[in-house]
């Protein structure tokens, strides 16, 4: 088949600035994959590929299933639609790569309109709501450190699923009135979640994210009726097809495209959402601002951002979306408006 679009893959090697631990463990070297689909006039769209191991993929199957997609880039680069679903009927799973070719494609149709990927979705980008800066898992004393360090975000996001997740959170709260929302990373027991619930609340928090293992459906319908703080689904929803099983047991889901595999699935997992009123929240993994910007895109949709994934690296090599002072800021430039620093 001939097509008009060539496709590249580049390693990229992100340091955070701290090692980002979670309750699941973490680490402070983090490898994503940059992909470009460049045309016959060097016209290139950009897309980047974050992996995890929780969700079956590395580096090497990111970059094995790129060479399986190669073979499968439309003819006509507009054909948005059609070119994600032989994308998924070529080799199904693989949400990251997949993800990456969205985005590159999306970049790329947006070039060459001369439009905004905001703008091709009819989106004011004045809509896009404030992102949360995480404070991941530490001891008391870094804390304290990176509380300070994150000075211009008004929304923390707590990193909990330890056993001193009320030492964590009466560390921060003894140094800031910020809002703060957590997120256990399926790290609790029903039992231990029903413990906390009046502790959160005690520190004020605002949004409970995934604390139960994302199988644990009905336990999340006991911790939901139970809690006035709203629970968010984000290990437990992974595209559209897991949100009408939700419905009633949590208050929302959280869109990260490395878990749904594109930004239309995206849009299409707000859409059902809101079509069973439940919150919809935009995340991230640790990833360069290329990533962060193709969700930063659709955040005029969502309620809750946390796209923090940039921000929380020492060495993001392109610019894009920010989130200064914790306000989400889409570039204007066309397609997802990237740029090398
Ligand atoms: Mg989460």
């Amino acid at each position: 088949m001939t097509h008009a679009l060539r496709l590249e893959a580049e390693v990229l090697n992100l340091k955070t600035r701290h090692p980002f631990i979670i309750a699941r463990g973490g680490e402070s070297e983090y490898r994503t994959v940059w992909v470009r689909l460049v045309d016959k006039d060097g016209v290139e769209g950009w897309g980047e590929a974050a992996p995890a191991k929780i969700y079956g993929e590395t580096t090497e199957t990111v970059l094995a299933a790129l060479q399986a997609y190669g073979a499968h880039l439309p003819a006509d680069p507009f054909d948005l639609e059609g070119a994600e679903r032989e994308w998924e009927k070529a080799l199904k799973l693989n949400p990251s790569a997949r993800a990456a070719l969205s985005s590159a494609l999306h970049d790329y149709v947006g070039k060459k309109l001369g439009v905004p990927v905001y703008k091709l979705w009819g989106l004011n980008p004045a809509e896009a709501p404030r992102s949360t800066f995480t404070i991941g898992i530490d001891t008391v004393e870094k804390l304290r450190l990176k509380v300070l360090e994150a000075e211009q975000y008004p929304v923390l996001k707590i990193k909990l699923g330890t056993h001193r997740d009320r030492e964590i959170l009466e560390t921060i709260r003894a140094l800031t009135d910020k809002e703060l929302r957590v997120d256990a990373n399926t790290g609790w027991t029903v039992k231990q979640g029903l413990r906390m619930l009046p502790i959160l609340e005690e520190f004020g928090v605002t949004v409970l994210e995934q604390p139960l293992p994302a199988t644990d459906l009905d336990g999340l319908e006991t911790l939901t009726n139970a809690s006035d703080i709203p629970v968010i689904a984000d290990e437990s929803c992974l595209t559209a097809a897991d949100i009408p099983r939700l419905v009633g047991k949590v208050d929302g889901i959280n869109i990260k495209i490395a878990k749904c595999g594109s930004l239309r699935e995206a849009l299409r997992m707000i859409a059902i959402a809101r079509a069973h009123h439940m919150m919809v929240m935009v995340g991230c993994m640790i990833e360069s601002s290329i990533a962060i910007t193709a969700a930063a895109h659709f955040t005029p949709l969502v309620d809750i951002v946390d796209l923090d994934g940039a921000a929380l690296c020492s060495n993001d090599p392109f610019a894009g979306a920010t989130i200064d002072g914790g306000q989400v800021r889409l570039p204007t430039g066309p397609g997802l408006g990237l740029s090398r620093r």
